[in-house]
């Protein structure tokens, strides 16, 4: 008999009731360190006193109006994200796969009001993740997500990832956008480096591209900047956010120039929940302590700290680990074992960490993780190799 809950997901069979920082408190009593942090959505960590204000003070006060009228909380959380990057408009979601859409309609809407009705395609990469919805699986194109799905939403030109020459081949009069990751996820925290990114924004200027960035993962803090491509110095014309910009609360937003948004005046896109009172008070308190350069000063010198750890762990444990990679507090361990061994004996040792392709336990810890955090992290990832090495010599 099917399970009650659509079984779309293998699941743990852990039960957590209550969040305290980077902490998780199993039904039986039992306190995780959760390194996942809710795939990189609880930014502040569980429970942070600033997000339980916004939100309760917000919850007495209007939970819901709809997009017919104005709501402060969007206009300010807008207004915030604005000043702090390179956007002049944005648009709330409720999810990442809701801007992965709304970026193609953008893109497409843009030419087409250009007199360029032809320039729909979009180049994507292997490896890439952008959400479930049908333009989400047609971006990202890999057979596991879209095989009995179509037919797919045609116009998308999927590359191998770090192909810049594939890249310059593959633009044809029909080509409208590049969409790539800064940093991929679920591909397995694999950064684009900065020069590549560079590149890519020189070829969508020299051909009349847009550059849509999907920062649904990377963003918000995440590699230790507001957003992950301003370490390349580079700015896109459209970026996809989500995740951690909610804290928790289920919020997504894209972000784009005056120019490349000129195609969504009034009619051509909407939501019912996106950017709700709720969920923008929230945001608001998440953007007001991230954007603060000294958060993010401490992000860096602790995602520092935790990276050095982890090069330790490595060094010990050369039969479970290959190599760490990734930026800020988004890191990947490539395992030489099978991920999924190590995610399990992290649980067994009270710590969660979240498996990515490429045979990579994902870090993505709350972006508050103190430095008792990170010695704890260390010790239980070590005991959980240790039980992986334990496993390998009884086999
Ligand atoms: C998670 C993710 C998405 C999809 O977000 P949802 O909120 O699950 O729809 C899109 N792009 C990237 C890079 C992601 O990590």
């Amino acid at each position: 008999m099917i399970p009650s809950v659509l079984p779309t997901y293998n699941r743990a069979p852990l039960q957590f009731v209550k969040g305290e920082g980077a902490w998780l408190i199993e039904a039986d009593g039992r306190r995780f360190l959760d390194l996942g942090a809710g795939i990189a959505v609880n930014a502040l960590g569980h429970a942070h006193p600033a997000l339980v204000q916004a939100l309760t003070d917000q919850a007495q006060a209007l939970w819901h109006v709809s997009n017919l009228y104005e709501i402060p909380q969007q206009q300010a959380l807008a207004d915030k994200l604005v000043e702090h990057t390179f956007a002049d408009t944005v648009f709330f979601t409720n999810s990442g796969t809701e801007s992965c859409e709304l970026a193609v309609k953008m893109a497409r809407k843009y030419f087409f009001d250009k007199g360029q009705p032809e320039k729909v395609e979009i180049i994507t990469f292997d490896g890439s993740f952008h959400g479930r919805s049908s333009a989400g699986i047609a971006a990202a194109g890999s057979e596991k997500m879209t095989k009995g799905f179509g037919p797919l939403l045609g116009g998308f030109v999927h590359l191998t990832f770090g192909d810049l020459d594939g890249v310059t081949n593959a633009i044809s009069e029909n080509t409208a956008a590049i969409m790539i990751e800064p940093v991929q996820g679920e591909g397995g925290i694999r950064p684009v480096p900065d020069a590549e990114l560079k590149a890519l924004r020189q070829i969508c200027d020299e051909h009349g591209l847009l550059l849509i960035l999907d920062e649904v993962q990377c963003g918000v803090g995440r590699t230790g900047k507001l957003f992950a491509h301003e370490w390349a110095g580079i700015t896109p014309d459209i970026m996809m956010v989500a995740k951690g910009i909610g804290g928790g609360f289920p919020l997504g937003a894209v972000l784009a120039t005056e120019e490349a948004a000129s195609g969504m005046v009034a009619g051509t896109h909407g939501s019912t929940y996106g950017g709700n009172p709720l969920g923008c008070a929230v945001g608001c308190a998440v953007i007001d302590h991230v954007a603060n350069p000294d958060f993010l000063a401490e992000v860096n010198r602790k995602s520092g700290l935790l990276r050095q750890k982890l090069e330790g762990l490595i060094a010990d444990h050369p039969q479970v680990f290959e190599e760490v990679r990734g930026s800020g507090m988004m890191l990947g361990i490539k395992c030489k074992t099978t991920n999924i061994d190590v995610v399990n004996a992290g649980n067994d040792n009270q710590v969660i960490t979240v498996p990515a392709a490429d045979n990579v336990i994902r870090l993505l810890p709350p972006l508050t993780l103190t430095e008792d955090d990170i010695a704890e992290a260390t010790n239980r990832l070590d005991a959980a190799a240790k039980q992986v090495e334990n496993q390998l010599e009884i086999a």
